[in-house]
């Protein structure tokens, strides 16, 4: 397996904490995390605001009951924060100080691939053991077919979706909905297929102003009065969701077309049960890989495993979609 694996003394205490943007599951991670340490004996640790509370020692401890409901709560208990300090050899020296006053002999971090960065460039300077937990709705990390906060992500959208689409219906008008996905058009590819989208526009494939014209033309001469073209923020096409409604409404006059941004929404709820369960078998790898020695890997899921990653990896590799996909929404929309 390729994993770092030291020889380093016993773990007894562990911290963990949230970095980067905030998904649903992070709150259920946390608690698996402290609860598997309770099971094995190891005091666990939650640190506030991500680096920069480990770097001003905002530190408190975390015991079974201190993470009693709050599995089916979205955002993380924890808060997360971006810290430019950590970013700084200066910086991540403090945290490790912290570390050190408090006994503390491992990291969890719960976050996207600029934490993980964050989380091996430490343990490379400190000799830290750092073990990673993919929390990002966007699903963008290589070594896992779900991050966390995923699959919410994904139901949130269709349910807005499906709601955007009785308006469409009801006026027969074309919508532009915009989902989240900068580099990665997961989200937009999976929901748009689940809400029955006309279009899908992804960072991955460059569908062209021209081809999206015709495609909704013949919808239209095939009887389709209303359309839902699903958008991530990152689409090839290069404009933004705005310009391409309006590009369609000068060019498609008979369209009354009308854009719906999603934006923040996606980040938030009651995390799915898959989203929960994925957390708990997570937080359970992390504190178990830890105690076995191994350190500087993600964790992630493979074909319903649980699967780890060595972090320099996760951090490179790319997140594929699946091409099937396309070939399906594709037939779908006819
Ligand atoms: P998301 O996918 O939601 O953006 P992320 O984990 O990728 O999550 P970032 O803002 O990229 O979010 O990183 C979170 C934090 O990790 C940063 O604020 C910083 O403290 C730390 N970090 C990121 N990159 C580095 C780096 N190269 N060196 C040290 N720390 C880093």
């Amino acid at each position: 397996m390729s994993s770092t694996k030291s020889n380093s003394k016993e773990i007894k205490r562990i911290a963990v904490l949230t970095s980067g943007g905030d998904a649903p599951g992070m709150n259920a991670a946390i608690r698996s995390v402290a609860r598997s340490c309770a099971y094995y004996k190891i005091q666990c640790f939650g640190v506030k605001r991500g680096y920069q509370g480990l770097i001003s020692g905002d530190l408190t401890r975390l015991g079974p009951r201190s993470v009693n409901n709050i599995i089916n709560k979205g955002g993380t208990i924890l808060k997360s924060a971006r810290s430019n300090e950590f970013r700084t050899k200066e910086g991540r020296k403090k945290a490790f100080e912290v570390l050190k006053e408090n006994e503390i002999d491992a990291l969890v971090v719960i976050g996207g691939d600029g934490s993980f960065t964050g989380g091996l460039i430490f343990q490379k300077e400190f000799g830290v053991p750092v073990v990673g937990i993919p929390g990002t709705i966007d699903n963008d990390i290589y070594g896992t077919s779900h991050t966390l906060g995923y699959d919410t992500a994904l139901n949130t959208v269709v349910e807005a979706v499906d709601k955007i689409r009785d308006t469409a219906i009801s006026h027969n008008r074309l919508f532009f909905v915009e989902v989240m996905g900068r580099d990665a058009g997961h989200i937009a590819l999976n929901t748009g297929i689940g809400a029955g989208a006309e279009e899908i526009l992804i960072p991955e494939e460059d569908m062209g102003l021209e081809r999206l014209l015709d495609s909704l033309k013949r919808s239209k001469n095939s009887g389709k009065l209303s359309s839902i073209v699903m958008v991530a923020e990152g689409d090839k096409i290069g404009k933004n969701v705005f310009e391409l409604a309006e590009y369609i409404e000068e060019n498609l006059p008979d369209y009354e077309v009308r854009v719906s941004v999603l934006g923040h929404m996606q980040r938030g709820g009651a995390p799915t049960c898959f989203d929960r369960v994925l957390a708990s078998r997570m937080g359970l790898k992390a504190v178990e890989s830890l105690r076995d020695g191994i350190s500087a890997n993600m964790i992630g899921i493979s074909d319903g495993k649980m699967v780890l990653t060595p972090l320099n990896k996760a951090i490179k590799g790319e997140s594929a979609i699946d091409r099937e996909l396309i070939r399906v929404s594709e037939i779908m929309r006819l």
